[in-house]
């Protein structure tokens, strides 16, 4: 198991270089009781934590599975997330419609399958809901384990995901804004593409010296975060430029799942998940495209019919946004 230590916070790389289902976890530690900030970094870490650590509580950024399915291990520990993820964690209904499991046909199916199969290879137990003891407020202190911590809004991975920042260790739980190779993912029903870059551009903002990722690339210092976020965001356009092109070309709508603009064919056919996931985020790009002036309504309209898709779960009618409060921490 791997951890770096910053002060009291320890930053616990998950299994895999905490590929998903795992994730990176932080550990603020306190004279009596420690914080957990997100579970999921696999049975060595939480035998770890549960050696050195007396955990109070557990807080978590955002509902998906990779960062919550560890706090059952806790069970004496009370659990918080914020209040738009609050009925998401706890219902499996509401989790398939937020995911957008439900925009395709006998999604619920697969997503069983799929969820059997990830138990198989990974050897953990999966309880998809949990619940939670209470909500936390967003872009408020709150004090844990002797650490002033605010829960920056930051939506567009999900409508409710955040940014932790441990105020005066100068740390930014960047989470899921994770600069991998493979580059931001939006594929969920409330996700949205726009919100994505704005909550990212607004990390730049927060006075911090470590951001932490969730996801392989660890811990990146202040001097390398601002490059290699601008990269990774330019990931974005890259899709996007790589489907206008197919539409371009006078291409089929129903061809643009064959393009590979996040998964590679043979990784689709051996996850439906994944399958989900790139029909989703092609309908957000083409949502965005049109959003800014494209002429691709019935373009849009053919490729929801042509994948049997269920539109109403493709987006949130009203895009996540910063909430009004969002830039007053800086
Ligand atoms: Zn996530």
């Amino acid at each position: 198991m791997k951890y770096e230590k910053i002060g009291p916070v320890e930053v616990i790389i998950g299994e895999n270089k905490s590929r998903v289902p795992f994730s990176t976890s932080v550990v603020i530690k306190g004279d009596e009781h420690s914080t957990i900030i997100d579970c999921g970094a696999g049975y060595m870490a939480f035998k770890h934590i549960k050696k050195e650590h007396n955990v109070k509580d557990i807080y978590l950024t955002h509902h998906h599975i990779d960062h919550m399915w560890g706090a059952h291990y806790f069970p004496e520990a009370k659990t918080y997330i914020n209040h738009l993820d609050y009925k998401k964690i706890s219902s499996l209904e509401e989790i398939a419609k937020s995911e957008a499991i439900l925009a395709l046909n006998k999604g619920v199916d697969w997503w069983n399958q799929d969820r059997k199969k990830l138990e198989q290879l990974t050897d953990i137990r999966i309880n998809r809901s949990l619940q939670v003891s209470d909500v936390y407020e967003y872009n408020k202190s709150i004090h844990m384990s002797g650490q002033d911590v605010m829960m920056i809004h930051a939506p567009g991975h999900t409508e409710g995901f955040c940014c932790p920042y441990i105020i005066n260790q100068g740390i930014l739980f960047i989470g899921d804004i994770d600069l991998t190779s493979f580059g931001p993912y939006y594929s969920d029903r409330d996700s949205d593409i726009d919100s994505f870059i704005a909550s990212a551009h607004q990390t730049l903002e927060v006075d911090a010296s470590y951001f932490i990722t969730s996801h392989q690339k660890g811990v990146v210092r202040k001097d390398e975060y601002k490059s290699q976020l601008l990269a990774y965001l330019d990931i974005i356009e890259r899709r996007e430029e790589k489907i206008k092109q197919h539409i371009k070309s006078g291409n089929k709508p129903v061809d643009l799942v064959g393009l590979e603009v996040f998964y590679y064919s043979y990784q689709m056919e051996k996850s439906l998940s994944l399958m989900k996931s790139e029909k989703v985020g092609i309908a957000k790009h083409l949502q965005r495209l049109i959003k800014h002036g494209e002429p691709l309504e019935e373009y849009y309209e053919e490729y929801i019919k042509s994948h049997h898709l269920n539109k109403e779960y493709l987006s949130n009618k009203i895009a996540p946004t910063l909430t009004s409060s969002s830039k007053s921490f800086i």
